[in-house]
């Protein structure tokens, strides 16, 4: 025994360095089982919390009696059964509600967690000290301890945090690390804080645990919960490794075009989505649609659509990189997902390289066909925690740019759900618009581009919403067609349109827009000819138009309900020519009364070659086939002399007159009054004019 009064405790730094090492190694094991916790749900989920907790409480444990037993007092110690237990419930404990706490999804949830499991942390060692007898007294200074304090809860909280939010692949490792080594500072404050005065009368209890008999148990149990979790781990990761395989099993189930199936991707995307938790990986899933699949099934016949699936598959799949995958939901829609470590601009790459393959033109029946990809993505989990979300916001990114514009790579942003739900409300307003009296008509004259005269009105839909006042067709129709509301108001646009012509309000024939949804309809014809005698305004006065689509989605069906509409006397028109796959065959198959040449060509001229060897060769067109050419969107004098002088019949745009509500349409007449040529017609091309007619 020395002299002095006092001293501080001496230490075997074997035995620290071995503390260190079985608390690094214990909550190494911990924190994976902790991740695994976290990308799982429901009983599995508390199972790996239950699996973490224990492991990592344990290892606490242990390694503060390692580092307890690496202090030599040098006076007789022991220590108290009950306490030694209660520590380790402790410890237990507070990791099961710290991991607890630090899985959920609130802001400061893995913080919270961590102070929880760094208060059980320091109570432990309170426990520690006071159930630790010494022959002697024991004092602390209030420093030290404060000091402890400050470390314990600052690291644990760090430890959990870098678990819960890896910046990158390291972190996982990193909060082991700063578990490890707050149990090594926590310690070593502690002691630090502590002077013992040895008390030669002192007798210490008969029933305290030895330290050797103590470093055996203690070893026993390290070597027992650790083996145990650590064993799970690799079991898991050994089945994971095994489901991994049977995905790819399961992966070549489209019968097709030979990539995965739906199924297969939803088992790819679970198994991936938990990979990239515990690595701290990036996980993007894509949406990829083909832009005007449906056209060229509907054009060139579903066997053709077919090859040219399978084509484009295999394009697509030729581009694929390692961690990359791709698969085929239905139809026409692709999914993808791709495992970056951390780069999102792989994403990007990604969708690019998907796009790029649509570049070279597809050959259908012979004929080069151009088509593009619409692709939308979202990147798990910096856009969203949860999983099952990736891909519904991949798709509501992808039908976003698609809405905008064909062939558009769009990122998923939360203001995109904002705009959904918008839409969503819309759609909501719509349904009894009709019968509320919101709908109303406006009217667009036409006009013989040769003289300048009035020949009829276009009947465009306009919706007066209660709060947002006028909304464009542009924007509720398509909305319209989703919901099938359509159909109603189409109805009543038809009827509205009759009447306002049969009491001579609309000058010439009124033209009235078909959706390709009331085309679906049996008794379309039907319904126009009850229309039509309940309003009694004459056939001949009345002209629907149809795109290409709405007729060539079933031909037979479609050539059916054109005859019927033709024979009771109603003309049909062709509206926005050009902008789908406008064939030969498309105009040869059906009895057409007029095309209109879609407004953005007419936009481009006279200046732009292209747009006008287009024009010209659409009037030629409708020359040889003696169908007159209506003109969209003239705007300026220069474009109608132009078309005039190319032979083009008719013409509707905002030189003549934007569409006006009915009580404006009278001033409209008048003023395109100034447009009339009575002694002195348009220049034109007189023959093909005669021919057109
Ligand atoms: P659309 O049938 O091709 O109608 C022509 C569109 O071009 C109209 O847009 C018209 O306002 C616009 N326009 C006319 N002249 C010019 C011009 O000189 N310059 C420019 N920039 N634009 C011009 P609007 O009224 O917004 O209608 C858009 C589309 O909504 C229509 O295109 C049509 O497809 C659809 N639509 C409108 N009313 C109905 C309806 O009653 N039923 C159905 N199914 N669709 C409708
Ligand atoms: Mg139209
Ligand atoms: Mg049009």
């Amino acid at each position: 025994m020395r002299e002095a009064a006092t001293y501080a405790f001496i230490y075997h730094q074997l035995l620290v360095v071995l503390a260190g090492a079985v608390c690094l190694f214990g909550t190494w094991v911990g924190m994976r089982h902790f991740a695994r916790a976290r990308a799982t749900e429901g009983t599995t989920r508390a199972g790996w919390l239950f699996m973490a907790s224990v492991g990592t409480g344990a290892a606490l444990w242990a390694a503060t009696f390692i580092s307890i037993l690496a202090l030599d007092p040098q006076l007789a110690s022991g220590f108290e059964p009950v306490a030694t237990g209660v520590m380790l419930v402790i410890a237990i404990v507070s990791c099961l509600i710290g991991f607890e706490i630090g899985s959920r999804h609130f802001t400061l949830a893995p913080e919270a967690g961590g102070l929880v499991m760094g208060v059980g942390i320091l109570a432990m060692h309170f426990v520690a000290a006071r159930g630790w007898h010494v022959a002697g007294t024991v004092s602390w200074n209030a420093y030290g301890l404060v000091l402890t304090f400050l470390f314990g809860l600052g690291l644990s909280a760090l430890a959990v945090n870098r678990a819960n939010r890896p910046v990158t692949r390291w972190c996982r490792h990193g909060a082991a690390i700063v578990l490890a080594f707050m149990v090594c500072t926590l310690h070593y404050t502690m002691i630090a804080s502590a002077t013992v005065t040895p008390d030669a009368a002192a007798t210490l209890p008969s029933w305290l645990i030895p330290a050797p008999t103590l470093a055996i148990a203690v070893v026993g149990a390290v070597l027992l919960v650790m083996g145990s979790g650590f064993s799970t781990y690799v079991i898991d990761l050994r089945s994971r490794t095994e489901s991994a395989d049977r995905i790819h099993q399961l992966s070549f189930n489209d019968g097709m075009t030979g990539l995965p199936n739906r199924i297969a991707f939803n088992e790819r995307l679970a198994f991936d989505a938990a990979e990239a938790h515990e690595k701290a990986h990036k996980l993007a899933a894509f949406s990829i649609d083909i832009d005007g699949f449906k056209d060229v099934n509907d054009l060139f016949g579903h066997a053709a659509g077919d090859l040219l699936l399978i084509e484009a598959a295999h394009r697509m799949r030729g581009v694929l990189a390692t961690g990359e995958f791709l698969a085929r939901q239905s139809g026409d829609e692709f999914l993808g997902l791709q495992m970056s470590g951390n780069h999102p601009q792989d994403a990007q790459a990604f969708a690019e390289r998907i796009a790029a393959v649509f570049a070279t033109p597809f050959m259908v029946q012979e004929q080069a066909v151009t088509l593009t990809a619409s692709i939308g993505y979202s990147i798990f989990p910096t856009d969203t925690p949860e999983r099952d979300h990736a891909l519904s916001n991949a798709k509501l990114a992808m039908y976003r740019g698609k809405s905008r514009q064909r062939g558009l790579i769009t990122r998923y942003h939360q203001q995109m759900d904002d705009k959904a739900r918008a839409r969503r409300a819309l759609a909501r307003d719509l349904q009894g618009a009709t019968e509320r009296g919101e709908l109303l008509l406006h009217y667009q004259l036409q006009t013989s581009l040769h003289d300048g005269r009035i020949c009829g009105a276009e009947a465009l839909m306009r919706w007066h919403h209660p709060k947002r006042g006028m909304i464009s067709p542009a924007e509720f129709i398509p909305l319209a067609e989703e919901t099938e509301a359509i159909s109603g108001m189409g109805e009543w646009a038809l009827r509205s349109a009759c009447r306002d012509a049969a009491e001579g309000r609309i000058p010439g024939t009124v033209a009235v827009n078909l959706s390709p949804l009331q085309f679906e309809r049996d008794d379309l014809a039907e319904t126009i000819h009850a229309i039509l005698l309940e309003t009694g305004l004459s056939p001949k006065r009345l002209e629907v138009e149809v795109t290409e689509s709405t007729v060539m989605s079933d031909q037979t069906r479609g050539l059916h309900i054109l005859r019927k509409l033709k024979s009771m006397g109603i003309s049909v028109a062709m509206d926005d020519f050009g902008t789908g796959y406008s064939s030969l065959a498309t105009l040869h198959a059906f009895p057409f009364d007029k095309i209109k040449l879609d407004q953005s060509f007419v936009k481009r001229l006279p200046e732009d070659a292209a747009a006008a060897a287009i024009v010209r060769t659409v009037l030629a067109l409708g020359t040889s086939l003696g169908i007159p050419v209506l003109a969209e969107g003239i705007e300026t004098e220069a474009q109608w002399q132009f078309l005039a002088r190319e032979g083009c019949a008719k013409g509707q745009g905002y030189l003549f007159a934007k569409p006006q509500s009915l009580a404006q349409l009278p001033a409209a007449i008048a003023a395109a009054g100034r447009f009339v040529r009575e002694e002195e017609p348009m220049l034109f091309d007189a023959p093909r004019l005669a021919a057109a007619g």
